[in-house]
């Protein structure tokens, strides 16, 4: 029996026709409702289906578009998981990588390990495999510019006596991480065995003593050993 479907998880959606009454600020309400339950500034299709009183068509047709209705609830915001740069969810994932010391796992991928849910991910880039293949892909090619071999084409910049910049982008430093297999060169400690370490990545010889930024001339220290380090300006 057709009636029978409506048990199911297209329960909402089944029950368009019931919500014709209701007056758009309660969609509205309940979409915002939603959002603080989640303490969320903008809230996916996905979290109102599964939190939300009524259904997403039924906001969709009612405001145009999912975008739309969030708008109207004042959720809009620059900062929603849709609008997120690619390269701010490969440093989230940059960030987890570190503190587990390994590939994450597809359920890991969330609060608090995670500023971002594995759905996220998944919208963005199709799949959570997927994202991890160009997040990959992203780091390799920074690998290629970044070692002794790659920068002997480069001019030393005017007025420094340096190819590279000083500064060390989070690329580089999660290839030297990896290298080291996220642990201190100095005494092995790391972030997964132990959630007060934090790691560095540290110029042996001091760029201001003419050290390159390049892959051989970097490491991994824990904060604690880099301490006494940063007097030689590291
Ligand atoms: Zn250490």
């Amino acid at each position: 029996m057709a009636d029978k479907r409506i048990e199911g998880v297209n329960m909402k959606f089944e029950l368009e026709e019931y919500h014709r009454g209701i007056k758009n600020e309660e969609l509205i309400a309940d979409l915002q409702r939603v959002a603080s339950e989640l303490n969320k500034s903008a809230v996916s299709r996905a979290d109102y289906d599964e939190k939300g009183k009524f259904g997403t068509t039924t906001h969709i047709r009612r405001f145009g578009s999912w975008f739309n209705a969030l708008e109207k609830a004042g959720l809009q915001k620059t900062r929603t998981p849709m609008n997120l740069p690619e390269e701010e969810l490969y440093k989230n994932l940059e960030e987890i990588w570190i503190t587990l010391g390994r590939q994450p796992h597809y359920r890991e991928v969330q609060k608090p390990l995670s500023k971002y849910h594995v759905g996220t991910y998944e919208n963005r880039f199709g799949t959570w495999r997927k994202a991890l293949e160009k997040f990959v892909a992203y780091i390799n090619n920074e690998e290629n510019k970044s070692s002794e071999e790659a920068i002997k084409k480069l001019e030393v910049e005017p007025g420094t006596r340096h190819k590279t910049k000083r500064g060390i982008n989070w690329r580089l430093r999660f290839i030297v991480m990896k290298r080291d297999h996220f642990k201190c060169k100095n005494c092995g400690r790391s972030p997964a065995t132990d959630q007060t370490i934090v790691l560095h990545v540290d110029h042996i010889k001091a760029w201001a003593n003419g050290g390159e930024t390049v892959l051989e001339n970097l490491q991994t220290l824990c904060s604690k050993c880099n301490i006494g380090k940063s007097n030689l300006d590291a």
